[in-house]
Parts: C-alpha cells; sequence; structure tokens
C-alpha cells in the first residue's frame, strides 16, 4: 500500500516552527493541503506555508492562541472556509515554562497546562465534532485523524519542569479516552511522543559540546533526533497505512525510554 494524502486537509498547530514546521512540510510533500497555525510568529508562519507553496502545495496561515476557545474555533472555521473538509489535527503547539517545584509560580503552572494540555484537548474535541459531521468518506479509511504531540515526559518523570510532565501525563489519558470514545466514529486518535528533537524549545541541551555530551548519554541510539524523524511518523500516522493503529502513544526518541543508565548492566 502507497501513502496516499493527496486532496486531504490538515490543521497543524504550532507550526510556524520546529515539529509543527516540519511535520507541515511533511504532510504537504505528500499533497496534503495544510492550516499552518501560529501564536505570535507571523513572520515564521508565512516562511513555512511559503516553502509549501514554492514546492507546489496548498496553505493558509491562521493565528490562533489554542488555550482559547473562541480562537481554536475560529480556526477551524477558516480551514472550512479554505479547503472545504478536514482530514487530519496534529495538536503540537507546546511550550515549557521550568522551574523547581517549591518556586514554581501558579501562573507558570497555569500557562503551561492550558497550552499543553487545554489545548489540545480544545483542538481534539473541535476535530472531532467535523469528522463526525464529515463521517468517513472518499478521503481515507477513517472519518478522521488526531495526533497529539506529547513527549516521552507523558512516562518519565521530569524534576524541575513538573507542569510540562503533568501536561504531558494528561495528554496520554487525554489521548487513550477519546481514542476509546471516538473509534465508533472511525476517528483514530494517536500521539506521537518524542524524545530530545532538535528545536528551539531545548536549544540548551544541544547548542553546546558539553551539552550535547551530557544530552546523548541518554540516548542509546547515538544521535538527537531531527524534526524529519517525527514528520515521517506523523505522515505515517496520517495515513492509511497506520488505519488499526488508535490509542496509541509512539515514543520517538533513539530509545531514551529504555534506561539508559542500565545499558552496561552491572
Ligand atoms: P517550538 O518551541 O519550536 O514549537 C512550539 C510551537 O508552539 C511554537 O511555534 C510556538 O509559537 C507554538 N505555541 C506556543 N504557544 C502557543 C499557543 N498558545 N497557541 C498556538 N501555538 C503556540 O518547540 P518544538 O520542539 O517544535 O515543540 C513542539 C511540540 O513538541 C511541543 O508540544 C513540545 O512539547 C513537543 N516536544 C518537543 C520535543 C523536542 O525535543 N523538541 C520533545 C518532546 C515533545
Amino acid at each position: 500500500m502507497q501513502i496516499d494524502l493527496a486532496g486531504q486537509t490538515a490543521i497543524v498547530t504550532g507550526s510556524s516552527t520546529g515539529l509543527g514546521r516540519a511535520c507541515a512540510l511533511g504532510l504537504a510533500a505528500e499533497g496534503m493541503n495544510v492550516v499552518v497555525n501560529y501564536h505570535s510568529s507571523k513572520e515564521e508562519a508565512d516562511g513555512t506555508a511559503q516553502e509549501i507553496i514554492d514546492c507546489g502545495g496548498k496553505a493558509i496561515v491562521v493565528q490562533a492562541d489554542v488555550s482559547k476557545e473562541e480562537d481554536v474555533q475560529r480556526m477551524f472555521a477558516a480551514c472550512q472556509e479554505a479547503y472545504g473538509h478536514l482530514d487530519v489535527v496534529v495538536a503540537n503547539a507546546g511550550l515549557q515554562a521550568d522551574a523547581a517545584f517549591t518556586e514554581m509560580t501558579l501562573a507558570e503552572w497555569n500557562r503551561v497546562i492550558s497550552v499543553d494540555l487545554t489545548g489540545q484537548f480544545l483542538c481534539g474535541r473541535e476535530a472531532a465534532r467535523v469528522f463526525r459531521r464529515q463521517g468517513v468518506n472518499g478521503h481515507s479509511k477513517s472519518a478522521g485523524k488526531i495526533i497529539c504531540m506529547s513527549s516521552v515526559h507523558d512516562e518519565i518523570p521530569w524534576a524541575g519542569h513538573v507542569n510540562y510532565a503533568a501536561a504531558k501525563g494528561g495528554v496520554k489519558m487525554l489521548m487513550e479516552s477519546m481514542a476509546q470514545e471516538l473509534a465508533i466514529d472511525k476517528i483514530r486518535v494517536n500521539a506521537i511522543s518524542p524524545g530530545a528533537i532538535r528545536t528551539d524549545i531545548n536549544k540548551d541541551a544541544w547548542s553546546t559540546d558539553e551539552a550535547m555530551d551530557k544530552l546523548l548519554q541518554l540516548i542509546p541510539y547515538g544521535r538527537i533526533g531531527e524534526g524529519e524523524d517525527v514528520a515521517n511518523l506523523c505522515v505515517f500516522l496520517a495515513s492509511d497505512l497506520s488505519d488499526y493503529i488508535t490509542g496509541t502513544s509512539i515514543h520517538i526518541d533513539g530509545g531514551m525510554m529504555l534506561y539508559p543508565g542500565f545499558r552496561y548492566g552491572g
């Protein structure tokens, strides 16, 4: 079976930069129309869209804060107006606001939960409403696909980042519960759970030789991930090649989940 996404439409949140951008370009390369969502960096979002258009694809740019219900609904309405249908939502937007547990402010806690968890709820709910209304159509075997961008920290506890780990742990149960509830409607819901991928969010972890050496101790496969690694998985989950997969978190991490501290025995 071939990957066949031509003419389908995806919304990718937070796709002006990083993994969202990589996923938007990857889906567009397979023929998808893309809604490039951004929060504040219009110039970068325009850059993502222009790269898609330069390669012969279709893209529109929509500003929306994924933590705001009215913004999310406006973004889905813009997609409907531009393309008339929707097939895939990649709920990717996320941020960190790190602090030691006893120093973390309520504002830092709420900021991360509202974008990284509530944002996924709002986008997932809106997607499910559209997919249910559309039903299974000629585009693919399912009525639609929701792809949640999670993290290895949906499993690995993370000192100094409790808001982020709590949000991603929440995304795991949100994703599984949505998958369970929406399977009857032929809507597939899965999560991509990256380890360390080279983007701005974790620049401190790879931008010096010393930091990179420390990071690689956590990665048995011996390299940092690249946006393209994640985009390839996103394309697979968006396509009918993964038609029997729902409710699954796929860790894409070079083995970070394999208790690397134990790799030499002892
Ligand atoms: P990034 O900072 O480049 O991308 C995050 C994007 O989300 C940015 O474009 C940002 O503008 C956008 N965003 C932030 N708040 C938003 C809001 N309220 N509304 C809409 N967009 C908003 O970092 P990234 O690494 O590409 O992160 C993308 C996703 O991948 C995040 O959910 C992150 O938690 C997850 N992730 C990344 C890694 C990694 O190693 N890079 C690992 C695990 C998980």
